[in-house]
């Protein structure tokens, strides 16, 4: 019970060394990919833009041909709009493009209509480019058969544009992970229902399917677990047989009425318990009948702060995502405080000032059940174990 408390580091360390993805694969059509995590490297299929062609609308010409000079005055030997194809470039002549057509054949470079006048029928030059000017080479934005996305790629829309511009309609995508989720204590109430005198509404489960739904998991809710050791193990063994991985929210402490401990050594391992992290020390992780397993503690604000930095990583790991870490940023304290023998992550906003200075903002109570400090905060802030902040020192913080 008084063993050394577990460096957060160290833990998300192990955890990502020792997560194989068990995702299978699957295939999704692009309107139902986003967030989706890609299960192979996906290589361009064509060049974009499949030929060279004007970025403006003006007049396509050879800029070695020496009979185009400024100030000379040309025939328009052709018309190309977008979506068409013209013919040969003929000497000595300019033709008519507009943005986004293909060049001709011959023409090397596009003078912006701004920088000619109309005589007549014919269009004299002001200005002459350099040669290549205003035109988008074959392949300039994406060459046929590179990769353009890679596996493990947390999907964005930005992503989807991409993959349709090279004329992909489906991708090859991990299936969602399936996470079961149970929440214990016999003063639970699931909302609406009415609260008897002790009684206290299950907020875990409600934050937590939200965050796996927001890693784009499916999650399997076994509901209310009674502070029983059998209702513990049963719900833990239930929840090993349909899902790939375990999420339990409170009785993860060292009280009589914390049975998860217990459970999980007589039914699997227990391999990490009791980190240096406030809120949320007593969390505990295992394995049962292989599949991995979270005791994440009660408290909802320990129950948040574990899953987003230790449980949310090794998550996305397991999805077959690549870049599990969460973005780490950097912001001065405006206020000063001292952490103990823990990790600290407290709930702040962020607020940029005049000279564009970013300032946390941390909320009056930083108490391991105030839930109303994860609603109200932007980010997490982190602070080391025996750190002294003052006002004004940089911490690093991540987004929520
Ligand atoms: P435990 O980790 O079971 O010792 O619970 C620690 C604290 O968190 C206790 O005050 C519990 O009532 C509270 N708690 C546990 N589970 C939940 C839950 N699902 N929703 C809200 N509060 C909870
Ligand atoms: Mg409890």
């Amino acid at each position: 019970m008084n063993s050394p408390l577990l460096p957060v580091d160290e833990v998300v360390e192990y955890l990502l060394q020792n997560v194989e993805c068990t995702a299978g694969s699957t295939v999704r059509n692009l309107d139902d990919a986003l967030g989706r995590y890609l299960s192979r490297d996906i290589h361009s299929p064509v060049n974009v833009p499949p030929a060279p062609n004007s970025s403006m609308d003006g007049y396509a010409f050879d800029s070695r041909d020496k009979s185009i000079v400024i100030g000379g005055v040309y025939e328009i030997s052709d018309r190309i709009p977008a979506g068409r194809v013209g013919r040969m470039l003929e000497p000595g002549t300019l033709v008519r493009i507009f943005t986004g057509a293909p060049m001709p054949e011959g023409a090397d470079t596009v003078v912006i209509q701004e920088d000619t006048t109309r005589v007549g029928n014919r269009i004299q030059i002001n200005n002459l480019p350099e040669p290549g000017e205003n035109v988008r080479p074959r392949g300039q934005d994406i060459r046929q058969d590179s990769v353009i996305l890679s596996r493990g790629r947390c999907l964005r829309s930005e992503d989807l544009g991409l993959a349709a511009s090279v004329g992909l309609s489906e991708l090859d995508i991990f299936k969602p992970l399936k996470i079961a989720i149970m929440s214990t204590g016999d003063e639970l109430v699931e909302p609406p229902g009415k609260l008897a005198p002790g009684q206290i509404y299950n907020a875990n489960r409600y934050a937590l399917a939200g965050m796996l739904h927001g890693l784009g998991m499916e999650v399997i809710d076994l509901g209310l677990v009674a502070d029983t050791q059998e209702a513990t193990r049963d719900v833990i063994l239930k929840g090993a047989g349909l899902s790939d991985c375990i999420l339990c929210s409170g009785g993860v402490s060292v009280g009589e009425e914390d049975h998860v401990r217990a459970a999980v050594e007589s039914l699997g391992t227990l391999d990490i318990w009791r980190l240096a992290i406030k809120p949320g020390k007593p969390l505990a992780f295992g394995q049962v009948e292989g599949k991995p397993f979270f005791g994440l503690p009660g408290n909802p604000v320990s129950t948040y702060v574990t899953f987003m930095m230790i449980a949310r990583p090794f998550l996305i790991a397991l999805q077959g995502g690549c870049d599990p870490i969460p973005v780490c940023y950097y912001g001065r304290a405006d206020f000063n405080y001292q952490t103990g023998n823990r990790r600290e992550y407290l709930r702040v906003r962020i607020v940029t000032n005049t000279s564009g200075e970013v300032y946390l903002h941390k909320f009056h109570n930083q108490g391991s059940g105030i839930m109303s400090s994860v609603s109200w905060a932007d980010a997490l802030a982190e602070v080391e174990t025996g750190q002294q902040v003052r006002a004004g020192d940089l911490l690093k913080y991540y987004l929520i």
